[in-house]
């Protein structure tokens, strides 16, 4: 059956070691999952229920390792703001999963950005309405190639950080997560049926920061490597 429009290319993703690609399905993002980020937005980082968003799969963009990766700055802002995050791609799926499975399902690993439009989530959180203006527009995922979780580590405790023009702005580590990794998993799967080719991006540690075209922006994980983009 021929398309009517022509159909969108599959988003995928390298794997570090691997000729195959991972395929990009959903990209969920967990919203303040690092208490001293939840206390620089102003909010309260008692361990309430963890909340979710979505970016579209091809928002993703792959940055190759020891390459920096042109990104454009959005246009419908004027406080573009970097958050450093883990992301983590799921080889397996499944719906209400245990937390003491959840590891099960874990692919791999990767870091990336969760670009956001700062002012302009302000704007729909004062509204009371959808964060996608400020958080799911194009280009708004970079992220580093996948390295499988053997090969990754233990990523319970990782070193995470992001450098602005070679000025460190953010440094955290994964295991001040309010929500785990399997426990936002065991979480989100009673929402939604996870699937194979889902990304989680985990939330950022404090130090986020309006960033500016021209500036360089270098998100390291243990574990994972490093992604870097150019804003132009
Ligand atoms: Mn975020």
């Amino acid at each position: 059956m021929p398309y009517v429009v022509p159909p969108p290319s599959p988003v995928t993703i390298p794997v570090q070691g691997e000729t195959g690609v991972f395929p990009v399905r959903r990209v969920y993002c967990i919203g303040r999952n690092y208490a001293a980020h939840a206390r620089e937005m102003g909010h309260d980082p008692t361990r309430e229920p963890p909340f979710f968003f979505l970016k579209p799969a091809d928002a993703i963009r792959v940055a190759q390792p020891d390459a920096v990766l042109d990104i454009p700055y959005p246009p419908q802002t004027t406080d573009l703001h970097f958050e450093v995050e883990l992301v983590v791609a799921l080889g397996k799926g499944g719906s209400n999963i245990p937390a003491d499975q959840a590891a099960d399902c874990v692919f791999g690993y990767a870091v990336g950005l969760d670009l956001t439009r700062r002012d302009r989530q302000q704007d729909m959180k004062d509204l009371r309405r959808p964060w996608e203006l400020g958080k799911a527009f194009d280009a708004s995922a970079p992220i580093s190639p996948i390295v499988p979780a053997e090969a990754a580590g233990n990523m319970a405790a990782a070193a995470i950080s992001l450098e602005q023009n070679g000025h460190t702005r953010q440094h955290g580590n994964t295991g001040q997560m309010i929500w785990p990794v399997a426990e936002a998993i065991s979480y989100l799967s009673t929402y939604f049926r996870l699937e194979p080719g889902d990304l989680l991006f985990t939330g950022t540690p404090d130090g986020v920061g309006p960033a500016a075209a021209g500036d360089v922006l270098r998100a390291r994980c243990q574990g994972v490597g490093e992604l870097a983009i150019r804003l132009v």
